[in-house]
């Protein structure tokens, strides 16, 4: 087995889950983390009093391994708030028998804070009760400081010594705090990704008609508004409808009847210029805005589009069958308003109806 496998094994140990639909997999990982971190350092602890001839530091040490390797056993085995607490309650003793039996020089009293950090990122919602734990850790904190102000510690150890402890706590209290701080602000940043996505997809939905994807009504509606009102260029608006198409729907059926709206759409998007903004004014009536086009240009492009719908065959089962469309095309006169705009585009459709249909009126 390489060490590559070891590590991904190693890992996949760690991140076993609970089982427990009730209970987060991350916090069962930080709880084996932070254990298998305390193992670590108490370990290396221990090696430092073996080194310093001190037998009582290094059986107190190596307890202190035992006692967080029986924790890591307990995770795969207990509820994981049992060994949330078992966890909470063993660093506490630590740090203070440490503080006890080494004095305040050793730095191990900061790893408090990881406590309160734990405490705050782990998802029960006992609010009063998180509160109160971190009165209490700050009373131990004080209680601990004004003890070590006239108390001697059970071992006193030289200077270079009291170093070493103390940049094995800082590495170790460093670590820790890292690594909750990793663990549980990804979480956050995956939510805020998720709700970045979620608000986009919303955006384009509220724009976008489902049937034939191009814009929807209120789109345009947005769109042509602050088209007119900063108009720099010539701007034409057209207004089209499929001619008889409630005869299609009638021969068809409905579902014939969405593939030529899907089509349409569709030819639309390929057949006008790029700029064009192409939108579903409503069941069978399509509005499309040439943003930099005068009423000529626009009828050539359409003109040519006309002719494509038109040469478009369907297969309606029995037969196959075509479909035309009437256009009612403006020119922007630079001060109408939107609503004028739109019913002079309406009143020519009408009349491109009424003298005959599948024709451009301009
Ligand atoms: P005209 O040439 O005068 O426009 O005749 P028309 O039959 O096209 O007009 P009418 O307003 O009588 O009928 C429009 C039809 O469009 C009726 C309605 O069922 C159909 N329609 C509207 N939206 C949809 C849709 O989403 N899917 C389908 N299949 N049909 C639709
Ligand atoms: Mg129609
Ligand atoms: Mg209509």
């Amino acid at each position: 087995m390489n060490q590559n496998n070891i590590f991904q094994k190693l890992y996949r140990i760690i991140c076993k889950d609970t089982g427990d639909r009730n209970e987060s997999t991350k916090l069962i990982v930080v709880i084996r983390m932070l254990t298998l971190t305390m193992i670590v350092y108490s370990l290396i602890n221990a090696f430092l009093f073996q080194r310093i001839g001190h037998t009582g530091g290094m059986i107190f040490c190596n307890l202190g391994m035992i006692a967080f390797l029986a924790i890591f056993i307990m995770s795969y085995r207990q509820h994981t708030f049992a060994s949330y607490c078992v966890l909470n309650a063993a660093m506490l003793i630590w740090v203070t028998a440490n503080v006890y039996m080494f004095g305040w020089g050793i730095g191990v009293q900061t790893y408090i804070f990881v406590l309160i950090v734990f405490c705050f990122f782990a998802r029960y919602r006992h609010e009063t009760a998180k509160i109160i734990y971190v009165l209490a850790l700050l009373a131990l904190r004080m209680h601990l400081y004004f003890h070590c102000q006239h108390a001697t510690p059970y071992l006193v150890v030289a200077d270079k010594v009291s170093a070493a402890f103390q940049t094995v706590n800082s590495i170790a209290i460093f670590w820790s705090l890292s690594l909750l701080s990793y663990y549980f602000s990804t979480d956050t940043q995956a939510l805020e990704g998720k709700l970045i996505e979620y608000n986009e997809q919303l955006k384009r939905q509220a724009s976008i008609d489902p049937l034939t994807g191009l814009n929807n009504r209120r789109s345009t509606m947005e769109y042509l508004e602050a088209l007119l009102q900063n108009a720099q260029h010539q701007i034409s608006v057209c207004l089209c409808d499929i001619d008889f198409f409630k005869k299609v729907n009638d021969t068809y059926g409905h579902n014939i009847g969405d593939v030529v709206l899907k089509k349409i759409a569709e030819t639309f998007r390929t057949g006008l210029p790029q700029d064009c903004f192409v939108s579903r004014w409503g069941g069978e009536e399509f509005l499309l805005i040439f943003p930099e086009a005068n009423g000529d240009e626009a009828v050539i492009a359409l003109e040519a589009l006309r002719q494509k719908i038109k040469a478009t065959v369907f297969d309606g089962g029995s037969e196959q069958f075509s479909v035309s469309l009437t256009f009612g095309l403006v020119e922007y006169d630079f001060h109408s308003d939107i609503t004028a705009v739109l019913k002079e585009a309406d009143d020519k459709l009408y009349l491109g109806k009424e003298s005959g249909r599948d024709r451009i009126v301009f």
